[in-house]
């Protein structure tokens, strides 16, 4: 994995998928790896918690040095406090939203976080098919956030590629998940890294 870390220098963050094999069915990096990861990453890390009852792990994952920690709004009954947490941790804090879940009983949440990420597979497993059908739900998040003279990261995650990032750029995203299309493709990393950049720039300004 350092290795693997070593060649996506040129990313702005690794983004580190923490599941509990209960809000999603798999199971993967406890705090103590993410710490590890965090040591050893040439980039900040972006940690996208894919459990249940964040209000009890959030902070654990803060404290390791990570740069974000997003948590699904579907797994807390208290956001606000979890946010809050984070940030009391010394780390941004970001809110996600499942596929089926609308964002409109949360866009006043936009104006508490540093990033939104909006799902565009269902989470849980890598190499699954970009929802289109999630852009309206990315334009919302945008226009509440300019209306309001805010700047959030605004997040996709899942299904990016070369053939998909234009869309959701052009949809209000500024921020991009890539995994397969980043180490699963016929280009060295840092390259398929640039390749992507230069797809989401080109959406946006012509
Ligand atoms: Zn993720």
């Amino acid at each position: 994995m350092e290795k693997d870390l070593q060649r996506i220098s040129g990313a702005d963050a690794v983004h580190v998928d923490v599941m509990d094999n209960h809000f999603v069915p798999n199971l993967i990096f406890g705090p103590q790896m993410v710490q590890r990861i965090q040591d050893v990453s040439p980039v900040p890390l972006d940690v996208h918690l894919m459990i249940e009852k964040p209000e009890r792990w959030a902070v654990d994952y803060a404290k390791t040095g990570a740069d974000c920690v997003t948590f699904h709004v579907e797994a807390t009954s208290e956001p606000l406090s979890v946010i809050r947490a984070i940030h009391e941790a010394g780390a941004k804090a970001g809110i996600s939203l499942k596929p089926g879940t609308a964002i409109e009983p949360y866009l006043d949440l936009i104006g508490e976080v540093e990033q939104i990420l909006v799902m565009t597979v269902e989470p849980g497993f890598g190499g699954q098919s970009f929802m289109a059908d999630m852009m309206p739900k990315v334009t919302a998040v945008a226009e509440y956030a300019k209306e309001r003279g805010l700047s959030p990261w605004i997040q996709v995650d899942g299904g990016i590629s070369v053939d998909t990032i234009a869309m959701a750029a052009r949809a209000g995203a500024n921020t991009f998940v890539a995994g397969s299309s980043v180490y699963a493709t016929d280009v060295e990393p840092g390259e398929a890294i640039s390749r992507l950049r230069r797809a989401a720039d080109a959406a946006v300004t012509g």
